[in-house]
Parts: C-alpha cells; sequence; structure tokens
C-alpha cells in the first residue's frame, strides 16, 4: 500500500525534519526512522554541511557529556558519541544531541 506524503521524503529529509526546532541523539532518531544509528551518523554529517551551505537554518550540536563527573566534551566537533571519559574514565557518557534551529 503506498504510504503518505511522508514516504515521499529522502531518509535525509526526515531527519532534517524531525531535528528541526528539536532536539535528538542519534539513538532517537535511529530508532525514530528505523535505521542503523551508524547510518544516521552518515546522513548527520551531510546535514551539516547542507545546512550551513544553504543558509537556511543553523544546525547544532550539544557537545557529549560524562554522567559520573559532569566532564563536557567541549569543542567536539564529531557526531559519534566518545566511548570513555578521558578525566574520570568513565564509559558512562551522554550521548550527543543534535537540532537545526531556524
Ligand atoms: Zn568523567
Amino acid at each position: 500500500m503506498p504510504g503518505g506524503p511522508d514516504s515521499e521524503l529522502t531518509v535525509r529529509q526526515q531527519i532534517v525534519q524531525v531535528l528541526t526546532g528539536a532536539r535528538c541523539s542519534a539513538r532517537d532518531l535511529a530508532h525514530r526512522l528505523g535505521i542503523p544509528e551508524r547510518q544516521v551518523e552518515e546522513h548527520l554529517a551531510h546535514i551539516v554541511k547542507s545546512v550551513a551551505g544553504a543558509g537556511e537554518g543553523q544546525f547544532y550540536i550539544e557537545p557529549a557529556s560524562c554522567q559520573d563527573c559532569g566532564f563536557v566534551f567541549r569543542g567536539r566537533t564529531r557526531l559519534t558519541r566518545p566511548s570513555r571519559c578521558p578525566k574520570c574514565r568513565s564509559e558512562a557518557i551522554l550521548e550527543p544531541r543534535f537540532g537545526i534551529d531556524l
């Protein structure tokens, strides 16, 4: 059965739609779109560039942080979650979150 208007959108367009005015982690997006987190990260890398290039809105990255000592991975532009805190060695890292502000 053919889907509604939403099925016409590419995965990348759907990610942009979900992120606009919102904050989501790669895991949230993967769950919502039904694709692997790894694929979400690949799409995000392209979306970061296209949003900046189009001059429509601003891609926002809330950095990952350590749940145990509060260390924030500032200046980190990678989209994937760091595996370990450099300060206390904890692996309880809060995922980075993304959004697009118009
Ligand atoms: Zn820590």
